[in-house]
Order: C-alpha cells, then sequence, then structure tokens
C-alpha cells in the first residue's frame, strides 16, 4: 500500500477531520462529486435526474458503516427503508445496498439479520416490477462468511436480496458455484479490503480472476437460472472482455449491468449506455460522507484536486 494509500486511510478514519468537514459538506466540492444528496429527498432527485437525462439506474447507499451504538443502527435501517418506500413513489427500480456492519452486525448477528430482513421487505412492498434489490456490499474478511451465511438466509425465504464477491479473494469462485443457481444478483467487484493470505497476487492476478468469475457468471447455467449478473468495475478493459464474453454467449447487452460508483468515471458511463448497457450508479446520501470520499481519492491521487478546491466547485457532474 503506498504513502498516499496510507495517508488518505488515516484521514478517513480521523474523527476530527470527520467532523470539520460534515460541517462544511454544503459547500465541499469532494461531497458533491462522490455523494448524491444530503438525505434521501435530494438522493431520490439525483436518481430521478440520471434516469431522464441519461437512462442511468440507482442504488442507494446510506452512508454510515462499522456502527454498533443501537439508536445510530435503528437510524441507519430506517433511512435504508425510507429510501425503498421514497424510490418506489418515485417509479424507480426499488435499489438499494447495504452494509451489513451499518445495520446491526456490529452488536449481534441476530440483530442484523432482523435488521436486513426488515430493509428486504421494504424493497418488496415498494417494488414497482423493475430490477429491485437490497444488495449486500462485502466487507472486510471478519464479515464475509455471516455476509454470505445473510444472502443465503434471506434468499431461502424469496426475499430480493443480492450479494457482493470480490474478485481478489481467492474463494470467491466457490460462493459464486451456488449463487449463479439462484434467482438473485450479484455483483462482483475487484474488492477493496486487501488481504495477502487470502488473497490472489498482483493486479494482473486480480483482473484475472475477475474475467473467471464473469465467466461464470454469464453461463448458460446462471442464464437458465434467471441469475442477474452486475460488474461493478470501472476497468474499461474488464468491460471490454465481459462484453466479448456475453456477446459469445448469447446474453443481449440489457441481459446484465454495468455498476460504477457515483462520480467516478461518468464518461464511461455515458459512453456505455450509448453502446445499448445497462448502468446503475452506487449512489450514497447523507451526512456522514468524508470516510466515503476521502476513500475514493486514496483509489485514485488525480481526486486529490477535488479536495484542493473543495470550497469552490459548484454544479453536477453530469450535465
Ligand atoms: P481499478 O483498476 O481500480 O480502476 C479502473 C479505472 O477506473 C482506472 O482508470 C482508475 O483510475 C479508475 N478509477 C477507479 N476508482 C476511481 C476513483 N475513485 N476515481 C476516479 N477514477 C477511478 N469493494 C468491496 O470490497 N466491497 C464492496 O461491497 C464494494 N462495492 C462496490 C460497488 C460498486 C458499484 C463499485 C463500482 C465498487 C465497489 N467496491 C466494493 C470497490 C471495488 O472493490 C474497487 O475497489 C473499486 O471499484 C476500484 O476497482 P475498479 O474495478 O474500478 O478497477
Amino acid at each position: 500500500m503506498s504513502l498516499f494509500q496510507r495517508t488518505t486511510i488515516a484521514l478517513a478514519r480521523s474523527p476530527m477531520m470527520g467532523r470539520a468537514m460534515r460541517a462544511m459538506a454544503a459547500r465541499s466540492s469532494l461531497a458533491r462529486r462522490f455523494v448524491g444528496g444530503a438525505d434521501v429527498e435530494a438522493a431520490v432527485q439525483t436518481a430521478l435526474r440520471l434516469r431522464a437525462a441519461h437512462g442511468i439506474r440507482a442504488s442507494l447507499f446510506y452512508l454510515g458503516e462499522y456502527v454498533a451504538d443501537p439508536a445510530a443502527i435503528e437510524h441507519n435501517v430506517a433511512q435504508a427503508i425510507g429510501a425503498c418506500d421514497a424510490l418506489g413513489r418515485a417509479g424507480l427500480d426499488v435499489h438499494v445496498s447495504v452494509d451489513p456492519t451499518a445495520i446491526g452486525y456490529m452488536d449481534s448477528d441476530a440483530r442484523g439479520e432482523d435488521n436486513a430482513r426488515r430493509i428486504a421487505a421494504a424493497v418488496s412492498r415498494a417494488a414497482r416490477g423493475g430490477q429491485d434489490w437490497m444488495v449486500l456490499d462485502m466487507e472486510d474478511a471478519s464479515i464475509r462468511d455471516r455476509t454470505c451465511a445473510l444472502h443465503r438466509s434471506l434468499q431461502e425465504t424469496g426475499l430480493p436480496v443480492g450479494l457482493t464477491l470480490q474478485a481478489r479473494r481467492r474463494r470467491t469462485p466457490e460462493d459464486l458455484t451456488w449463487a449463479i443457481r439462484q434467482r438473485t444478483s450479484l455483483r462482483l467487484v475487484k474488492g477493496a479490503f486487501p488481504d495477502r493470505a487470502l488473497d490472489h497476487a498482483g493486479r494482473a492476478g486480480i483482473d484475472q480472476a475477475y474475467l473467471d468469475a464473469a465467466s461464470i457468471m454469464l453461463s448458460r447455467e446462471a442464464r437458465d437460472a434467471g441469475f442477474h449478473p452486475v460488474f461493478g468495475t470501472h476497468d474499461d478493459r474488464l468491460a471490454g472482455a465481459i462484453m466479448t464474453l456475453a456477446r459469445e454467449r448469447g446474453w443481449p447487452p440489457d441481459g446484465f449491468e454495468f455498476e460504477m460508483l457515483y462520480g467516478v468515471r461518468p464518461d464511461w458511463q455515458l459512453a456505455l449506455r450509448g453502446l445499448g448497457y445497462n448502468v446503475r450508479v452506487y449512489l450514497p446520501f447523507g451526512g456522514d460522507w468524508w470516510p466515503y470520499a476521502i476513500r475514493r481519492v486514496g483509489e485514485n491521487p488525480r481526486n486529490a484536486w477535488l479536495l484542493a478546491r473543495s470550497l469552490t466547485s459548484d454544479g453536477h457532474y453530469f450535465s
């Protein structure tokens, strides 16, 4: 990990920086670039705008992770349920992303599972027949097995629950073998929590693992099961290989999705839409934006300029 990445991780974890930056959220170009709104209404407006102007769909994510305080957990759950209701009223996909550590798993597995069930039930209630899912994000290795178990448990009850898997983990193909036989949505990402003991080595190794997993997700078996593949990446080389694979296997362009983070490579998001592919953005909202946004800077040093001019920017990144 580079010095630059270590510095941004330290900044993300600093409570003092978090408090100071939250206070100036309204004026920060960093928040504007990567966060879809301060509250659910603003986030839904952003989602409506993206859908109307560009045909880009959204998955709403309420900011806040690794939360142990019961009142904060309940607040996070209420925000996720509120997002489902608002998306349904707006006629959009009822699609939310959820961190298990934000909804109770830092307290007890029973509380986490119960809350996940409540949010998935809210998706079901509000759904209008689009791609309506509660997708579980995949966090660090300590919660991985519990996240997979939660996915299975809710899947068995018929709730609309999807899962994120990290290509960098050597174990991912095993989890995929089960998932592709289900009517579920699975988002494949490279993985943001490196662990040398559990991972494929090096960038080339991870990219190859991503393509191997994509090949399983685009199998005939997956298609017959009604499986919904989602490729969560900004990497155009990988996306190009996936498009070729999908074409060769007879998947129509709208049979799967590419998903990217709001504010990251909007040019590429529009280009994929122009080619007829389904594109979704992972759209965070809420006041606790600092750790999330500073991680985006860590992923790409070019974003550091946003920090520098955080008092001067205005407008949105999509016209
Ligand atoms: P990279 O090789 O990192 O990037 C490809 C290209 O995109 C490069 O040109 C790069 O410069 C550019 N790029 C990448 N990030 C940025 C940025 N922030 N700003 C500007 N340009 C950038 N990880 C998890 O571990 N668990 C999750 O649940 C999870 N959910 C995710 C959901 C979605 C929808 C997405 C898109 C990512 C998610 N991630 C998650 C993060 C993911 O694991 C990667 O860390 C991240 O997406 C970067 O990898 P990449 O595939 O985009 O490829």
